[in-house]
């Protein structure tokens, strides 16, 4: 029976990825058996492939509000990231313009992909986001110069969840003659895009995170701009991103945005309460912050700082509980850093260590979060019981947090 045991955890990591849909399953199904021609060949069966990706395109297109034309299949987020960045970046060297505008807390596809620039002789500013997690909009524009090439801004941050001026900085970038990229990862589905209206060029989604399977994702390319192929080789994504479509993958996506651009508002209007909930009762434990902007946030991805807690202890603890989460601190890196967005919004080194990330999709439930707020205060507790640093805490040597 392995592989058919009920999915026990309870699930509180969907920034990081999500279930697929059954919809979004069922859909791919027919194109690994059935359907599975290569869309570039002429007979039937490939040609069946090939409607099914443009159909695929069409959704995407509706769910961003562009044309298809404007769709690029990619394999996933961060191929789309470092398509748009150096793509752009390389169409712009050749005007003479090696300046690039970011945020110091952009997702790691981005910054280490403007370090490799960095290296080939681009300069790029890194916009502060102040202790709510969020660029401003004057600072962006403060920054253009005529040797900009590019503002790449995340459009909400994977780890605090905050929600970015997006509009109004692709205004400003509108107004100055800048190509505007963003990372949209986390916001699709979440928050009403649409490109033209919002003054984007370009966007990168991920389909693993919004219940498509892994290993898929767009990049939207505003045809104004002919950036560079990424590439090489057919004829494929109008012979800018060579490679035989992953085709069920692509039905998947389709179906995903679809359905996540149909489900923006009752899903928040869901997971705001959740959300409120959880604030309201993991606020009440000693010592604890919210961190990233009250309002300004997906309804959906909350994270607090616990001054005195370990936060891989914490996640082992809420394990032991089947509780899924994540923690801002150093374990995926294997440094001993604390994550650079709760640095950047100035949490002090050992309260970022102390972070829980809670990220909730559709399909979290009202006993899940009971589950989880039951659980979390106790554990808490007990961690700080044998924390030898919490002792230091109560006794008044506090961190400021500023
Ligand atoms: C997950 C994520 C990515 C990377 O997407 P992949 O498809 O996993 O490569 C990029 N940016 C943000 C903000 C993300 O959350």
């Amino acid at each position: 029976m392995k592989g058919q045991m009920p999915n026990t955890t309870i699930y509180f990591d969907n920034a990081a990825t999500t279930r697929v849909s059954d919809s979004v399953l069922n859909a791919m199904l027919p194109y690994f058996k059935e359907e599975y021609g290569n869309p570039s060949s002429i007979y039937s069966l490939g040609k069946s492939s090939a409607i099914a990706v443009e159909q695929a395109r069409k959704k995407a297109a509706d769910a961003l509000g562009c044309e298809e034309k404007e769709i690029y299949f990619t394999s996933c987020g961060s191929e789309s990231d470092n398509w748009a960045i150096l793509g752009t970046a390389k169409m712009m060297a050749a005007k003479g313009k090696k300046h690039i505008i970011t945020s110091v807390f952009e997702h790691h596809a981005v910054l280490h992909t403007l370090a490799v620039l960095e290296k080939e002789g681009f300069e790029v500013t890194y916009l502060p986001v102040y202790s709510n997690g969020i660029v401003r909009v004057e600072d962006v524009k403060a920054a253009i110069r005529p040797d900009t090439a590019l503002v790449t801004i995340m459009y909400a941050n994977n780890e605090i969840g905050t929600i970015q001026p997006i509009p109004e900085i692709g205004a400003i970038c509108k107004e100055q003659g800048v190509i505007f990229h963003t990372d949209a990862v986390q916001a699709v589905g979440n928050v009403h895009i649409n490109v033209k209206e919002q003054n984007i060029d370009m966007l990168s989604l991920s389909g693993h995170k919004i219940h498509a399977q892994k290993g898929c994702g767009i990049l939207y390319i505003n045809k104004k701009y002919r950036i560079p192929n990424f590439l090489n080789g057919g004829a494929q994504e109008r012979g800018r991103r060579a490679g035989t479509e992953n085709v069920p993958a692509i039905v998947g996506l389709g179906v995903a945005l679809e359905e996540a651009a149909a489900g923006i508002d009752a899903k928040n209007a869901k997971l705001k309460k959740f959300s409120g909930q959880i604030i309201d009762s993991v606020m009440k434990i000693d010592r604890v912050h919210l961190n990233g902007d009250r309002e300004k946030r997906l309804a959906g991805n909350l994270n607090f700082s616990f001054e005195g807690v370990e936060g891989e202890s914490l996640l082992l603890q809420l394990d032991l509980h089947g509780i899924a989460a994540s923690s801002g601190s150093a374990c995926t890196s294997g440094s001993l850093d604390p994550s650079h967005v709760l640095l950047s919004i100035g949490l002090p080194h050992e309260v970022a260590h102390g972070s829980l990330r809670i990220s909730m999709s559709e399909y979290t439930t009202q006993q899940e979060v009971d589950t989880l707020l039951e659980v979390l205060p106790k554990i808490i507790e007990k961690l700080r019981d044998m924390s030898p640093l919490w002792e230091h805490i109560i006794k008044g040597e506090t961190f400021k947090i500023g």
